[in-house]
C-alpha cells in the first residue's frame, strides 16, 4: 500500500472507495464477458461490423479491470478474488445473450454501457478534489464508455434503418 499516496486523500474513507472500486471491478469482468460471447453468438445483417466493434469494447473492459485492480492495491485493498463475488458485487449486473440478432444484441450492450456511465459518473462525483488520483482513473474509463454507447448507437442507427430502407423498397 502507498502510504504517502494515500495520505493525500481527503475526506473520503479510502474503505469507501476500495468497495465502490470492488463493485466497477466486477461490472468490468461481466462486461468483457458480454461482449467476448456476444461477439461469437451474433448473428444477422451487418454482422461483421458488429463484431469487431464488439471484440474492441471487450479488450477495452478488460484494460478497464485492469486499471481499477491497480488502483484497488494502491489503495491498500484486495480486488475480487472469486468470480462468484462478480454476481454479488456487479452494479450493471449481466446481460445473457438470449437473442442472437444483430439488433437485440446491440440494444443489450446498450444498456450495459449506460449503465457503466452512470456507474463512473458517480464514482468521478465521489472522488472529485479528494482523491484525484482515482478520480484521474475512473474519468479516462467514464471517456471510453460516453465512447462506447456512442459507437453501439451509431451502428444500431445504421442497422436499423438500413432494415427499413429495405422494407420501403420490398412494398
Ligand atoms: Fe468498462
Ligand atoms: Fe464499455
Ligand atoms: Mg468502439
Amino acid at each position: 500500500m502507498a502510504r504517502r499516496g494515500n495520505s493525500i486523500i481527503k475526506g473520503l474513507e479510502i474503505s469507501d472507495i476500495i468497495t465502490e472500486l470492488n463493485k466497477a471491478y466486477a461490472d468490468e469482468w461481466l462486461a468483457y464477458y458480454q461482449y467476448f460471447i456476444e461477439a461469437k453468438v451474433i448473428k444477422g445483417i451487418m454482422k461483421d461490423a458488429a463484431i469487431a466493434e464488439l471484440e474492441q469494447h471487450a479488450a477495452d473492459e478488460l484494460r478497464h479491470a485492469n486499471m481499477v485492480a491497480d488502483r484497488i492495491l494502491q489503495l491498500g485493498g484486495t480486488p475480487l478474488l472469486n468470480p462468484k463475488d462478480w454476481f454479488t458485487h456487479t452494479n450493471c449486473g449481466y446481460e445473457e445473450p438470449k437473442d442472437f440478432d444483430v439488433v437485440s444484441i446491440l440494444e443489450d450492450s446498450i444498456k450495459g454501457e449506460q449503465c457503466a456511465i452512470s456507474v463512473y459518473s458517480g464514482l468521478a462525483d465521489m472522488t472529485r478534489d479528494k482523491d484525484i488520483v482515482t478520480y484521474d482513473i475512473v474519468s479516462q474509463i467514464l471517456a471510453d464508455e460516453v465512447e462506447h454507447e456512442e459507437d453501439l448507437q451509431a451502428l444500431f442507427d445504421d442497422i436499423t434503418e438500413f432494415i427499413t430502407d429495405i422494407k420501403k423498397n420490398i412494398n
